[in-house]
């Protein structure tokens, strides 16, 4: 039977709403074989994931999901088995961190000017030492009663349109990719085609990309619109990269459910092929 690959979800370490351990232990009870753990900006979830899998079931990929900005735009680029102590990996990882730690006061201040909202609001609803993002900040507003959901938070509230949300610093994601390259990672970039961004992955750009070593292009994902999706296969042909597909998992904090978009084993397994940087963490 073939072997179920689920190679992007969250964790409490980012803004997923699991424990490293809850994870691992949600995605051996929906009966998967293996999982990349991709916090954003972050590997603190990687030793406890590795000591949660250990005699189960479940290969566990150490991976990341890398914040990265093209002029504007948000690009996330996923990270896998990468050396998670490369120097540059962990200062421009650091240097992310404590950006969105500022944006976050920041945005935070804006809101309590027209909301009642305090910074240990965000505090209660984020995990020490996790990467802050708008998703705690939406579930600070959920539990004051400002919006129903974190989703609801998002739409309403946290939208772009009503001016609170400010960017964080984030590297270029060609620079990312040669930074995960460098420390024997593979990159894989998430989500290309979601409404309103299916010029992400413009043609200059992706062949800078794949000139910097991009691996491949996560095509299953349900941000990522029907042509989108369609465009991603044609891209993936010409440029030779690997399709992956993925749940982008995040507990109760997205309707994302695991596996609800998979990875084929031969694309893992060129994944580990190519990954020198660290191991995969086996049962
Ligand atoms: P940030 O890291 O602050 O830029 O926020 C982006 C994160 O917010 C993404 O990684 C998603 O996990 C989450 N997110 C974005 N849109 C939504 C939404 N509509 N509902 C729930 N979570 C969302
Ligand atoms: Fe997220
Ligand atoms: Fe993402
Ligand atoms: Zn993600």
């Amino acid at each position: 039977m073939a072997r179920v690959i689920d190679l992007h979800t969250h964790s409490s370490v980012s803004d997923g709403t699991d424990t490293p351990t809850m994870l691992v232990e949600a995605a051996i009870e929906a009966g998967l074989d293996a999982i990349a753990i991709t916090d954003h900006d972050s590997t603190a979830g990687w030793e406890e994931a590795r000591l949660a899998a250990v005699g189960t079931s479940l290969t566990v990929i150490p991976g990341m999901e890398l914040s990265t900005r093209l002029e504007w735009r948000s690009v996330h680029v996923l990270a896998y088995l990468f050396d998670p102590t490369d120097a540059a990996i962990v200062a421009e990882t650091a240097r992310i961190r404590a950006s969105r730690l500022t944006r976050a006061e920041s945005i935070v201040h804006r809101l309590s000017v027209d909301y009642s909202l305090s910074w240990d609001d965000v505090l209660e609803h984020t995990q020490e030492g996790a990467t802050v993002g708008r998703p705690h900040i939406a579930d600070a507003l959920v539990a004051k009663g400002h919006a129903a959901t974190r989703s609801e938070a998002f739409e309403s509230i946290l939208h772009p349109r009503h001016g609170y949300t400010r960017p964080h610093y984030a590297p270029d994601p060609v620079t990312a990719v040669r930074l995960i390259r460098a420390a024997g990672g593979v990159p894989v970039l998430a989500h290309p085609a979601t409404e309103g961004r299916d010029a992400v992955v413009d043609d200059k750009t992706l062949a800078r990309l794949v000139e910097a070593g991009l691996l491949g292009l996560e095509v299953g994902h349900r941000e990522n619109t029907e042509s989108g999706k369609r465009m991603l296969r044609r891209l993936a042909e010409r440029y030779e990269l690997v399709m992956t597909g993925s749940s982008d998992y995040h507990g109760f904090g997205k309707p994302n459910r695991l596996a609800e978009f998979t990875t084929e084993e031969a694309v893992l397994e060129r994944i580990i092929a190519e990954g020198t940087g660290s191991a995969p963490f086996l049962p």
